[in-house]
Parts: C-alpha cells; sequence; structure tokens
C-alpha cells in the first residue's frame, strides 16, 4: 500500500477543486471536508501536515511554514475570501503556538501524540488538547481540571491554558472564544507572551518631503 508521488498529487488538487467549489457553492459540503481534512491537512494551505506544526486559539492546524507564508503576505493573494476571513486573527507567530510532543510516521505521514501514541483523525474516538504556552500536546482525558502542570515539562497549568484541537461541539468552540477573550483582557496573546502596548506599538512618523534632505548653510 501507500500513496506515490502521483497520486497524493492528484488528491491534493481534488481536494482544492472539492474546497473551492464548496466554497462558492455549498458551505456544508465544506464543512464535512473540513471535518476529515482537519487533522491531516494544514488549513491554510491544503497541504498534508508535516511537522512542524502549530495552532491558532480556535484549535486549528497548521504547517509552522505556510504561517510564516500567510504573515509574510499582507495583501493575502494567494488565498480566498474565506480564508482571509477565517484566518484574519492571525497577524503574528504569537497567535500560534507551536504542537510539541507529536512524531511523524515516515512512511503514511500519519500525526501522532507522542503521549499514548494515538494518531490524529477525525474517527478517532481520542480527542487532543494542548497546553499554552508550551504547546505540549495530549490525549484530552489525561488533562483534567484537577491537572496541575504539564506531565511532559511540569509547567503550571493555570485556567485558560488548555486548548481543544479541531473541537467539535459548539461548547468547546464557545469555551475557546472565551478563554481567547479572558487572554486578550489580560494583555496577552495566544501563546501567553505579553502584548505590546499601543504606545510601543506606535510607528514613528514618516519623513515628510522636506525632511529627506537637510539644508546645509551656504
Ligand atoms: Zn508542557
Amino acid at each position: 500500500m501507500g500513496a506515490d508521488g502521483g497520486s497524493l498529487s492528484k488528491n491534493y488538487n481534488l481536494r482544492l477543486t472539492i474546497r473551492e467549489k464548496a466554497s462558492t457553492e455549498d458551505s456544508y459540503d465544506l464543512q464535512k471536508l473540513n471535518s476529515d481534512s482537519q487533522w491531516n491537512f494544514c488549513r491554510l494551505s491544503n497541504k498534508p501536515l508535516e511537522l512542524p506544526i502549530v495552532s491558532d486559539y480556535k484549535g486549528h492546524l497548521f504547517n509552522k511554514d505556510e504561517i510564516i507564508r500567510w504573515l509574510l503576505d499582507p495583501e493575502k493573494q494567494d488565498y480566498n475570501v474565506q480564508q482571509v476571513e477565517e484566518f484574519q486573527h492571525i497577524q503574528r507567530l504569537n497567535d500560534v503556538v507551536h504542537l510539541r510532543n507529536l512524531r511523524q510516521i515516515d512512511e503514511t505521514g500519519a500525526i501522532h501524540c507522542k503521549f499514548g501514541d494515538d494518531a490524529f483523525k477525525a474517527s478517532g474516538s481520542i480527542r487532543f488538547v494542548y497546553l499554552t504556552p508550551c504547546g505540549h500536546v495530549f490525549p484530552k482525558n489525561i488533562i483534567c481540571k484537577t491537572t496541575e502542570s504539564c506531565p511532559r515539562c511540569k509547567n503550571k497549568i493555570t485556567d485558560g491554558e488548555i486548548v481543544t484541537i479541531n473541537p467539535v461541539s459548539q461548547q468547546d468552540i464557545d469555551k475557546l472564544e472565551d478563554r481567547y477573550r479572558a487572554v486578550t483582557q489580560k494583555g496577552l496573546y495566544h501563546n501567553g507572551k505579553k502584548r505590546k502596548t499601543k504606545k510601543t506599538l506606535k510607528r514613528k512618523p514618516e519623513p515628510t518631503h522636506e525632511g529627506d534632505f537637510k539644508r546645509t548653510k551656504p
């Protein structure tokens, strides 16, 4: 078994075609496609996920390379309107967390959580979460309200540092939105780093035309 390069690229093109069609014609199809592919494909590029993987506050999965491409493209010319709208909250690397505690199987590309070695898949019964800011991924049932520290790096877990990956229930989705609001109100980015204040973000005014050429005394 296994897919050769040709069938992989065929699948990729097919997914793109379906996605384009769905985005314009049928949002229901898009949702179905998302639930099937969201564990194995980068949300932005539609390419197979490859380590290093990052995630936003909504628990979406992306290839880190693609997020960097996204951030370096202020015009977002390579993305469709829906993507630009859906991922507009990703404006800097602090808006995503680098996921750790994962391994990728060479032959299949499947992503596994090192804790328990379960694979990322939509049909699997195992749900996954990650902790911020460390980014360590665990099966959801490992991390509960009474878990005090990250089982991997021993970082203390405080409220709002647990993010469900690819949440399904509206309750989980709402929880992530609430968490993000709270994190923002605390003056932090999704990854826990301090937001820059307006003062430090203020750009120096552009020099005026006259200012560009210093007049020298005759
Ligand atoms: Zn950790």
